[in-house]
């Protein structure tokens, strides 16, 4: 295994030659928040799979539906009109899961970046029914990630996610980012920056037109940008400024979503009712690949409504409604709302920030840390005044330094990011900071 790792498997996000350079990282088992590698070693798993293994490697629960599911049925298509037991239970468990966002309907898709391009083709599907088919354009934020499929690529506010695929989706706006720590007004007010990114907003709109926008996209906190957690006020000021202008509004929950943040949701987080929303990753807590496009009111009755035929929705997955999947997802969300794991993110997180700010005492690389439940980045620079990035093999020598301290970490430009699994108990908090500290010691 350790000779073929990087020959037939093309490595996504690396340059073949670099994964074939460096020591490769096998994973072989899981049990609880930890994993073991090839070589028998066993470390906390402070990335949670990827944002995903919310109740950790050992639910029984989830390992007995998806056994039973087996038995019963291993297959069936969603895709024309057929349902099972299964694909139906959790799309009513996900829209009372989503019952105080507004959500009516779930869209089963097989992932995340399914479930946006869902998203994005419906958004254009209901400006077609309401005769208006000039609102084709998307508004997102930048620094926002949306996923790989073209539509979410477009959308995502990194340039080097979005340079080497183009030219992509036509009609793409970003929005600045509501960061504190790094913005284009230098601003560092809260309040003050929410409006201001509020108002380019309100600027681009003005500049595109209205009535050419068909919908607006953004993370309510923002993920692989680095855990960009916005002012209180800013998805509000967004909800506002799209009700203003007709725009839709899609909250992309594939992270945020089943507690990470402290909240059931990250639109709940702000007390925000979007319009359309995105899940995936902790549907199965990691168990099985599912996601879905949860639909609100008002686009659910546009299509029920429509007599135009664009509302026959012409999408969809082999593995829509997967009933492996959707059993997996049933037992992942019972367990979820037992163990009350949006108490324990957001308890477990305030945890996690504290000792998190006491590293900048410490370590000078540390320039700003970020938490919102057990969502966190640590922005490593080489310099606090001037923010400099830090060079990316010292990076690399703190997430492997790390590594060997006993716990997994994952690196994002010059961001160490975590999301443990959020069953994690307070030693656990306390076994992944002293490894990261650990780590920093180490590797400078
Ligand atoms: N949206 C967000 C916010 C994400 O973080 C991700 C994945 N990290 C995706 C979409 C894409 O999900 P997937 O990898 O399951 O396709």
């Amino acid at each position: 295994l350790i000779e073929n790792n990087a020959k037939p498997i093309w490595h996504p996000m690396a340059h073949p030659a670099e994964m074939r350079a460096q020591p490769p990282r096998i994973i072989m088992k899981g049990d609880g928040v930890h994993v073991t590698d090839i070589d028998g070693r066993r470390v906390i798993d402070a990335v949670g799979g990827l944002w995903n293994v919310n109740l950790g490697y050992s639910c029984d629960p989830i390992k007995r539906a998806i056994a039973d599911q087996l038995d019963a049925l291993p297959y069936y298509s969603g895709f024309r009109g057929t349902s099972t037991g299964p694909s139906i239970e959790l799309a009513y468990e996900l829209t009372e899961w989503f019952k105080p966002e507004g959500m009516v309907r779930a869209f089963l898709t097989s992932g995340g970046s399914d479930s946006v391009e869902t998203a994005l083709r419906l958004a254009r599907q209901y400006w077609k029914i309401k005769g208006q088919s000039d609102r084709t354009k998307f508004l997102a934020l930048k620094k926002g990630y949306h996923g790989t499929h073209f539509g979410g690529a477009s959308v995502n506010g990194n340039a080097n996610f979005r340079r080497n695929y183009e030219p992509l989706l036509p009609g793409v706006f970003h929005i600045p980012a509501p960061w504190t720590y790094r913005n284009p007004f230098n601003e560092t007010d809260p309040a003050k920056l929410a409006q201001l990114c509020a108002s380019a907003m309100e600027d681009e709109i003005a500049f595109q037109g209205a009535d050419t926008i068909a919908a607006f996209i953004m993370e309510p906190v923002l993920g692989a940008g680095g855990v960009i957690v916005p002012p209180d006020s800013f998805m509000t000021l967004v909800r506002e400024i799209c009700d203003r202008h007709g725009i839709l509004m899609i909250a992309d929950e594939v992270v945020t979503g089943f507690g990470r943040t402290g909240a059931w949701s990250g639109s709940g987080l702000w007390d925000v009712k979007p319009d359309m929303m995105t899940i995936a990753k902790a549907i199965t807590s990691g168990y099985f690949p599912l996601g879905a496009t949860m639909i609100g009111d008002k686009v659910a009755e546009a299509f029920e409504a429509d007599s135009t035929g664009f509302g026959s929705i012409g999408h969809g997955y082999t593995y829509s409604g997967h009933p492996v999947g959707c059993a997996a997802g049933i037992a992942a969300l019972a367990e979820t709302k037992r163990l009350r794991l949006d108490e324990n993110a957001a308890a477990r997180g305030k945890e996690l920030a504290t000792a998190l700010e006491g590293l900048k005492s410490k370590h000078v690389l540390v320039g700003d840390v970020r938490c919102k439940g057990l969502m966190a980045a640590i922005e490593l620079v080489a310099d606090r005044d001037s923010k400099k990035v830090i060079d990316k093999k010292l990076i690399a020598r703190i997430a492997d330094a790390t590594y060997e301290s006993g716990v997994m970490i994952r690196v994002s430009g010059n961001n160490i990011i975590l999301s443990p699994p959020l069953i994690l108990l307070a030693a656990d908090v306390a076994t992944i900071v002293q490894g990261i500290d650990a780590g920093l010691s180490a590797a400078t």
